[in-house]
């Protein structure tokens, strides 16, 4: 089969592989739609998870199931299926603990394109196939249900993370789609107050269609001194990273009040520590909480979301903004993701054609 690669650290193309094979559990599936992800961009162009060779990119989009292991029970070829980006054996004992994303080691829930061949070929390979893939709804649209995969479980597992409450004030640093999704999320877990950092009109206009009530430009001078401002010295309840390097942190600090949390799903491609401000941490005893993770992936995760798409209760579709029609188009996608034009949020392609 054909598929488009990481060749190497900075490098992409097309290859040929073997069809992967189906184990009792799992399920083969042909991509209906993928989108491309800022997580290409820092694996590709920074090496950020290390050095892959001729793996196949792709871990958001949506498919139709065409093979399945002798033991999957709700899933049958020729089903639409919505695909997490995150599938965990979830008969691991960290799945088990509560920790599914870490399935098998540190991040091993996160499989495509990291362990083993992404969405973007012919065939991909999906383990545990009742537990991680879940119907498609009726009538949705391939780009809303690739936005599923990961730009929405990502974004609410900041909220998540962040521990967001009725009544917060909610600080959102970075509006890219993750972060757009955490304003959606932190606005549907009640959120009083959202104030979002970013400046890309497109991002600002999305933002405030989601929920951001204020907004603040990291350009203009640093995130906190701008937060405290607004918050007439107390801070904001709740931060969420979306966005922004290894320095996000202390100004995520600096921007919290004691007893608030962070929650971070910015993936950290560069730099090698993070500094927490050790006075603005109360020294040592600020009750401020910094939490990163990978979302958790999963069916569950999957049907309980896209049912918020379908009562009208999110709606995904402001965030793609560049929707293509087939397979040549993806190279085009992953650079754009890249260079990030100003109206740019999220590229989507369309597989309705022959390789
Ligand atoms: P994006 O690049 O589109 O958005 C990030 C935004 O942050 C941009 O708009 C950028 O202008 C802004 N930004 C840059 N520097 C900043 C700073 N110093 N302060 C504030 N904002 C700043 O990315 P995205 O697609 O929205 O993804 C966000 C991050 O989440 C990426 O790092 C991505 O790899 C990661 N991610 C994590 C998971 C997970 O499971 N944890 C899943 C998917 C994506
Ligand atoms: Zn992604």
């Amino acid at each position: 089969m054909k598929g488009f690669a990481m060749l190497r650290i900075g490098e992409v193309g097309w290859i040929e592989k073997e069809r992967p094979a189906c184990g009792p559990m799992d399920a083969i599936c042909r991509p209906l739609a993928i989108a491309i992800c800022t997580s290409d961009v820092h694996t590709v162009w920074e090496g950020a998870v290390g050095d892959r060779h001729n793996m196949i990119l792709g871990h958001e989009g949506c498919a139709e199931v065409v093979e399945v292991g002798s033991m999957v029970k709700d899933f049958k070829p020729g089903d639409k299926v919505l695909v997490p980006a995150i599938t965990p054996d979830w008969n691991s004992l960290e799945a088990q603990a509560g920790y599914s994303m870490h399935s098998g080691g540190m991040l091993a829930g996160w499989k495509f394109s990291n362990f083993k061949d992404g969405l973007d070929a012919e065939f991909f390979h999906v383990n545990d196939a009742d537990g991680n893939l879940a119907h498609m709804p009726e009538g949705m649209t391939l780009e809303d249900a690739s936005m599923l995969s990961d730009m929405v479980p990502t974004g609410f597992h900041g909220v998540e993370l962040a521990d967001v409450q009725f009544g917060d004030t909610v600080l959102v640093i970075g509006i890219g789609p993750v972060g757009l999704m955490s304003v959606a999320g932190a606005r549907l877990r009640g959120a009083a107050r959202i104030i979002a950092v970013g400046t890309r009109p497109k991002c600002v206009e999305a933002a405030k269609f989601y929920g951001a009530d204020e907004f603040i430009s990291y350009k203009n001078g640093t995130i906190e001194d701008q937060v405290l401002k607004m918050t007439d010295g107390k801070g904001v309840d709740r931060v969420v990273v979306a966005g922004g390097g290894v320095q996000t942190f202390e100004s995520a600090v600096k921007s919290l009040k004691p007893g608030g949390k962070i929650g971070n799903v910015n993936y950290l491609g560069s730099g090698d520590y993070i500094n927490i401000p050790r006075v603005e941490w109360g020294v040592g005893m600020g009750h401020k909480q910094l939490i990163g993770g990978l979302m958790p992936g999963g069916r569950l995760r999957m049907e309980k979301l896209g049912a918020l798409v379908t009562s009208g209760k999110l709606d995904v579709s402001k965030l793609t903004t560049h929707l293509f029609h087939g397979w040549e188009h993806i190279p085009e996608a992953l650079q754009l993701m890249k260079d990030k034009p100003a109206d740019l949020i999220k590229p989507v392609v369309i597989l309705d054609n022959k390789i």
